[in-house]
């Protein structure tokens, strides 16, 4: 089947991108879409020319998953457009992204339906528009919202790209007839006036003032590493040039920017996440149950963010409380975060409302009769699970998925206590809940195929990136997690601060350095957790300055110490003399001399011991796939997303040279924790 379809209405030659789901610009959609401008040009019976898409896209952008550029490239086929001597109208319904907007940039007229989209996302894959949209969009509507619609890959309504003057109409009823009628009209118009390239180059001053003025904006997109102010100084240079040579110029950067390790990981991200949502297995088939009604037990901190989660979606919420007062204490938390929302602007006073009357509190669990969901987030303890899995048993509807959040505990055991194991899956939500995008959905050993792709797409529909784990202790991000601050730990004893090895990994990317981590979230959290772990499951020396501080009272950010020292007003936590003191001790009662640590070893043990624990997890089954590691730690730990995650990092690092590392570390004093997987070693192959 054609990508493009030509038809012929009267003299104008209709020229339809069809090539479902997005019509993205893959080289059957370049070819055909510069073939039929070619063939209308020739075609003495046609007059003027619309180019259109779909009703909910017009052209979504370049096709990610395209090997190499096979010709033409997309700025042929732009040139190609724009020098047509026979008038083209864009013809735009929905989405027009990426290339998509470049077409009818190039187009001499746009005329668009009430649901149109414009923008160009492609700083979001570390890229600038290459195909044209860096000179003309500045040169069509106001030089600072042009370049901070390239800096943010902000997408705008139609409305706003006609008070822009980035479309000449918007059409309420037919835009297809409208785009034909105003292509005859076109004919004999002089072009050149309506071809963007032949519009003077922006003012030198506006230029610069423009760019000032979207830097700080640039600079607050951390997650895309160094693109943002690459593509300031980019713009900041071609604008000033002819259209020829600012064209040449961008075009080139964003060749490069494409190729370079940082545009490889943004590229590889993206398919990352819209790879994680697809299930292997019977579950690929299995057909969604349906989610009306949710509840959730626990009302402390992740549960009110889950409640919110679901109320913010349109899903109405139960929740469940042992007592009164900590039911009143939970809605009260959750009518706080909405007045927040509202005084900040992200949602109006009657969306808060109606999202709060949403969400329904009771302590008797029989208000869950109805319930399709229920999302149990009580306290970490395999009794309390136990007791609430058997109560939900007891009440919830034949076909009710029941759901665990917990971050550690086996959900096979937990499933083994109810009647009806297949119904049992982990949701295992980050905090806060209602922000975080990151969901592992938890695939216990009895958890039914539809159970699962429910949960993937409930996930789908309140706004979460979902990945599948097995059940193993910590799933995929705590057990990898466990990995890296087991290195952090060890650091510590051999010579380095906390400082040091925050400040190291922060350099890296990471948004917090762990010490930093372990303060915010509680020391005793990790304290506990190891409490009940098995001798012989994580490595005791790692840990013995945090287990000090938590017994000394020092648990982090709460107490005002832990790692560091919080002083009210300080600008930047001071390094907490105590943590000195024992860490100088537990060096002395193991035997260390400490010694200086460089940045580059902090962050090799620490990033290459992630790695190498997740080769186990892939190996094991709990991961689907090694690029679900890599969505799990950038939307859920504050890994650099511009390094594409820790298993894509390790393939740019090249995997020959972390063996090797891995290797060398197997044969150290910590060596057993360094145990190379025969899937890591199937990678230097
Ligand atoms: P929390 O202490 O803030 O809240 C737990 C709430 O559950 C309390 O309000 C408690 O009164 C209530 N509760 C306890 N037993 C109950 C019962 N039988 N019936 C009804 N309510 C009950 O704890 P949290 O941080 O929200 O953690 C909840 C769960 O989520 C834990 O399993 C935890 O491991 C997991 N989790 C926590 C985080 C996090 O960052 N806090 C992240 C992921 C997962």
């Amino acid at each position: 089947m054609s990508a493009i379809k030509r038809e012929i209405s009267g003299d104008v030659a209709v020229v339809r991108v069809d090539s479902p789901p997005v019509n993205a610009l893959g080289q059957d959609v370049r070819q055909g879409i510069l073939d039929a401008v070619r063939w209308a040009n020739a075609e003495a019976s046609v007059k003027a020319i619309v180019i259109t898409g779909g009703d909910k896209v017009f052209i979504a952008g370049a096709d990610l998953r395209e090997k190499g550029t096979p010709p033409p490239i997309l700025p042929d086929v732009i040139f190609g457009i724009e020098e047509s001597a026979k008038p083209v109208v864009a013809a735009i319904e929905g989405q027009a992204l990426g290339g998509g907007v470049e077409v009818a940039l190039a187009s001499h007229y746009r005329l668009a339906a009430p649901n149109a989209q414009f923008g160009t996302p492609e700083i979001k894959l570390g890229i600038v528009p290459g195909a044209g949209a860096t000179q003309y969009l500045p040169r069509l509507i106001d030089v600072t919202v042009a370049i901070e619609m390239i800096l943010t890959g902000n997408i705008i309504d139609a409305k706003k790209a006609l008070g822009l003057g980035l479309i000449d109409r918007i059409v309420e009823d037919d835009v297809l007839a409208a785009a034909i009628a105003q292509a005859r009209a076109a004919v004999g118009e002089d072009l050149d006036k309506r071809r963007l390239s032949r519009r003077p180059t922006p003012n030198a001053a506006a230029v610069s003032a423009a760019i000032a003025a979207v830097e700080p904006a640039a600079k607050k997109q951390r997650a895309l590493g160094s693109a943002p102010a690459k593509a300031l100084a980019l713009l900041g240079r071609t604008l000033t040039k002819p259209f020829k040579d600012g064209f040449a110029e961008d075009r080139q950067a964003f060749l490069d920017m494409k190729e370079s390790p940082e545009g490889r990981a943004l590229r590889h991200m993206f398919l990352a996440e819209r790879t994680a949502k697809k299930l292997e297995g019977p579950a690929a088939d299995a057909r969604p149950r349906k989610i009306g009604k949710v509840g959730i037990i626990g009302a402390g901190t992740m549960g009110t963010g889950i409640a919110i989660t679901y109320a913010d979606a349109g899903i109405p919420v139960t929740l469940i409380e042992m007592s009164d007062e900590a039911l009143a204490k939970g809605l009260d938390r959750i009518k706080q975060n909405y007045e927040g929302a509202v005084k900040s602007g992200r949602v109006t006073r009657a969306g808060a409302d109606e999202r709060i009357a949403r969400i329904a509190g009771a302590t008797d669990y029989a208000a869950l009769r109805d319930a399709d969901l229920i999302i149990e987030a009580a306290f970490e303890a395999m009794a309390v699970k136990n007791d609430i899995f058997k109560k939900l048993d007891a009440v919830a509807k034949p076909g009710a998925i029941l759901a665990t959040n917990t971050s550690y505990l086996d959900i096979d055991a937990i499933a083994a206590v109810t009647q009806r194991p297949q119904d049992v899956v982990g949701l295992h939500y980050f905090s806060p809940a209602n922000v975080m995008k990151l969901l592992e959905v938890v695939n216990a050993a009895k958890t039914a195929p539809d159970v699962l792709a429910t949960a993937m797409n409930v996930a789908g529909k309140t706004g979460k990136i979902p990945v599948v784990a097995g059940v193993c202790h910590g799933f995929i991000g705590n057990r990898i997690l466990r990995a890296y601050n087991r290195e952090a730990g060890l650091l510590l004893l051999a010579g380095a601060t906390p400082a040091q090895v925050d400040k190291a990994l922060k350099g890296f990317g990471m948004a917090m350095g762990p010490f930093a981590v372990a303060d915010l979230a509680g020391i005793d959290i990790g304290y506990k957790a190891r409490k009940e772990m098995a001798p012989g499951t994580f490595e005791p020396k790692a840990f013995i300055v945090h287990e000090a501080l938590v017994e000394a009272g020092h648990l982090g950010q709460k107490t005002g110490a832990g790692f560091y020292k919080y002083e009210k007003d300080a600008k930047e936590p001071a390094p907490n003399p105590l943590v000195d003191e024992l860490v100088a001790e537990a060096r002395a009662a193991n035997g260390v001399t400490p010694r200086d640590i460089g940045a580059e070893e902090i962050v090799a043990r620490c990033i290459f011991a992630m790695v190498a624990e997740g080769a186990h997890i892939i190996e094991e089954g709990i991961a689907q796939r090694a690029s679900d590691i890599d969505v799990t730690y950038v939307n859920g730990y504050g890994f650099p997303r511009y390094r594409g995650g820790p298993m894509f990092h390790a393939e740019l690092t090249g995997w020959p040279k972390v063996i090797g590392f891995v290797k060398q570390q197997a044969a150290g004093p910590f060596g057993k924790w360094w145990t190379p997987s025969a899937w890591l070693l199937k990678q230097g192959a």
